[in-house]
């Protein structure tokens, strides 16, 4: 008998596997690889949301505990996944040169603002209005973080790499029955593969594509993510991430020709230097209609819980929420009405 199953393992898993760790829970992650939004993500830590430049939800306290929680993790993996990343709004008019000022003596978003205009200075980069700089930004490598963990569970003997078989399951006094394995809880941190879990899939967890393609681009020789209508992420070794796009009707996992295409055309607006494409990937982010995380446990059975909808910023959202269902589940802590499952549940058990 373990405390926990834990089903799947991307960010979020993560991030609920550490808390218990860090409270010296028993548990096992089972976990297939078919369709990790956190293997393909951007790996950007970015406090603001640089469309309009206004926050998500939370920030700040997110910001409290999600570098504190990658550097420990790092120290405890003994691998390195944390960079400093500079990351730059290019801006498209005069217009959007104000809205970053008036934004910037804001109280809240100010803070993650530089006040001052930044001129382009690289030749093969196109920016005639110039740049914004978010402040408190960094670069995490979540393809080496979930490596790194994998390697962790694996020594420890507590990761099984299988598809989770829903119909295995089997509710006890006690706790609930897994293909024979016993555990108090199961906690699924499927992604957008909560659409198969016939205990959750109710959630309005709708799934949003997105795709980035890589460039080498030996010229360019730029060191800063610029976000124009997509961004350019660099990743070394004159290799550039670009995109991604917000997809929502297309659910399939493989890159596509006409992403492909639309995200070139969208590059070469502000990247002026030859550079050739080596690969594109994709990936479905569990996005939520209203936006915001979904934690919580199944109304029918006490024992299975939820942890997703990190959307587009799984980064900085995963360990703070992956706290709060923590002590949800251990010590009756009410979930704030704004992340919890019951915004939907009571109204589809209701209907
Ligand atoms: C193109 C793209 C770019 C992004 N860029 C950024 C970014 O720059 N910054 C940022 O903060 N966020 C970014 N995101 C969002 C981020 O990736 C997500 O918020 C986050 O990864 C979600 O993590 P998760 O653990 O909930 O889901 P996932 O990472 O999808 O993990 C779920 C895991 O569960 C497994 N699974 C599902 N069902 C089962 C089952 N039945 N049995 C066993 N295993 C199962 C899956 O295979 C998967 O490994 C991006 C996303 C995409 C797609």
């Amino acid at each position: 008998m373990v405390d926990y199953i834990v089903v799947g393992l991307g960010l979020a898993g993560i991030s609920f596997c550490e808390q218990l760790e860090k409270h010296q829970k028993s548990y096992v992650v089972i976990a297939d690889d078919l369709q990790s939004s956190s293997k393909v993500a951007g790996g950007l830590y970015n406090p603001v949301i640089l469309k309009r430049f206004t926050l998500p939800y939370k920030v700040h306290e997110q910001l409290e505990i999600a570098l504190p929680f990658y550097q420990q993790l790092e120290k405890k993996l003994n691998s390195t996944f944390i960079s400093y990343l500079s990351i730059l709004r290019r801006f498209h008019s005069i217009e959007e040169q104000n809205l970053w000022f008036e934004a910037s003596d804001r109280p809240g978003v100010g803070q993650y603002l530089f006040p001052k205009l930044l001129k382009n200075k690289n030749e093969s980069v196109d920016a005639p209005f110039g740049f914004g700089r978010v402040l408190h930004t960094h670069h995490i490598d979540t393809k080496v973080l979930l490596a790194s963990y994998q390697n962790f569970l694996e020594k420890g003997d507590k990761l099984r790499r299988e598809t989770f078989d829903y119909n295995k399951i089997t509710f006890e006094n006690q706790g609930v029955c897994y293909d024979g394995s016993k555990a108090l809880n199961i906690v699924f941190c499927e992604g957008f593969g909560v659409r198969k879990n016939p205990y959750f899939k109710y959630l309005p967890i709708k799934g949003t594509k997105g795709e980035y393609v890589f460039i080498k681009a030996p010229e360019l020789k730029e060191e800063k993510a610029i976000k124009a209508s997509i961004f350019c992420i660099p990743l070394g070794n004159d290799l550039y991430k670009i995109g991604a796009n917000y997809d929502h009707h297309d659910k399939t996992f493989t890159p596509t020709e006409a992403t492909k295409k639309s995200l070139i055309d969208k590059l070469k607006i502000f990247i002026k230097c030859d550079f050739e494409i080596v690969d594109q990937v994709a990936g479905i982010r569990p996005t939520v209609v209203d936006r915001k995380p979904i934690i919580g446990s199944s109304i029918e059975h006490e024992r299975l819980h939820i942890l997703n909808g990190l959307g587009s910023r799984g980064i900085i959202g995963a360990p703070l929420v992956a706290q709060q269902l923590f002590n949800h589940i251990e010590r009756g802590t009410e979930i704030e009405g704004e992340i919890n499952i019951n915004r939907f549940t009571a109204k589809y058990f209701k209907d």
